[in-house]
């Protein structure tokens, strides 16, 4: 099989994606299939850009009423248009859908009062390039970082919205690994390591954090160069292997997978 390019770059979240499933990985960022979005990456990019409004105002003008009014205009433009289109909701289930962003939305406010935030970036775009590989190939690493902090003491906080369910107490470890390599991003771009990782769930609503030093940031560089060896083995293979489960109730590439729960491979083709 021939396949398209390798990526000219990975992000942490195409770290997670392989680390999930290989083959979604492939359908993503070598094949690059469209992936219309679902009513959970819709929600998200909606919430998303909602407190991504509210950072953009002074903090004394940070209230609920901010943040709705930027999660209607999310919802108006035409990226939003368009993603409630594709997702085909209408009638009632258009309504809860909506009724639930906002509930997400106004849960942001039980977690954190964004009037005593000194967000440094919002959405910011960082990009470094990791040399520590075993073959010497060097391996770029970008991604954005939903909010970067500064504390009280004066350090850097990484911030991340999470829209989904929390993980159970235990299960937190893989979750933070992604935010981790933020942390990883942010010392090699900027300059500074940020002291903590802050995950903010907002459906729970709940927070998870973890305190950042050099030896989280050494794990997450090793990890992204073991990970990126492995795609590059797979990618000589020409073998990037499913990974069936759970994830695969939120996977977009459902109709073109044989690994896929075969309910949902029916209902992708119904629906197509
Ligand atoms: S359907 Fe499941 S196994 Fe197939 S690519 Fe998606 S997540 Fe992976």
């Amino acid at each position: 099989m021939t396949l398209a390019p390798l990526p000219s770059s990975i992000s942490p979240s195409k770290v997670s994606t392989f680390t999930d499933c290989p083959r979604r990985f492939q359908y993503q960022s070598i094949d690059r299939l469209d992936q219309p979005p679902t009513i959970w990456t819709l929600k998200g990019t909606l919430v998303h850009s909602a407190l991504e409004g509210l950072f953009s105002v002074e903090p004394a003008r940070r209230t609920i009423e901010v943040a709705l009014r930027a999660l209607d205009a999310a919802i108006a433009a035409p990226d939003g248009v368009a993603g409630l289109e594709s997702v085909g909701l209408e009638g009632a289930r258009r309504t809860s859908f909506l009724e639930e962003s906002a509930a997400l939305v106004r849960r942001y406010f039980d977690l954190e009062d964004p009037t005593t935030v000194d967000a440094v970036g919002v959405e910011l775009r960082v990009d470094t390039t990791l040399t520590s590989t075993r073959d010497g190939a060097p391996v770029h690493l970008r991604g954005i970082i939903d909010r970067l902090d500064r504390n009280e003491d004066g350090d850097l906080v990484v911030v991340d919205y999470k829209t989904g369910r929390a993980p159970a107490p235990g299960r937190e470890r893989a979750r933070l690994a992604a935010v981790e390599t933020y942390a990883l991003l942010c010392e090699r771009a900027l300059g500074v390591r940020p002291v903590m990782v802050r995950l903010l769930y907002l459906a729970a609503p709940v927070v998870i954090e973890r305190a950042i030093g050099a030896s989280e940031v050494s794990r997450q560089e090793r990890r992204t160069v073991e990970v990126w060896h492995a795609i590059s083995r797979a990618y000589a293979a020409g073998s990037f292997r499913p990974s069936p489960g759970p994830l695969c109730n939120y996977c977009a590439f459902t109709d073109r997978c044989e690994a896929a729960p075969k309910a949902l491979r029916l209902a992708a083709s119904s629906a197509s």
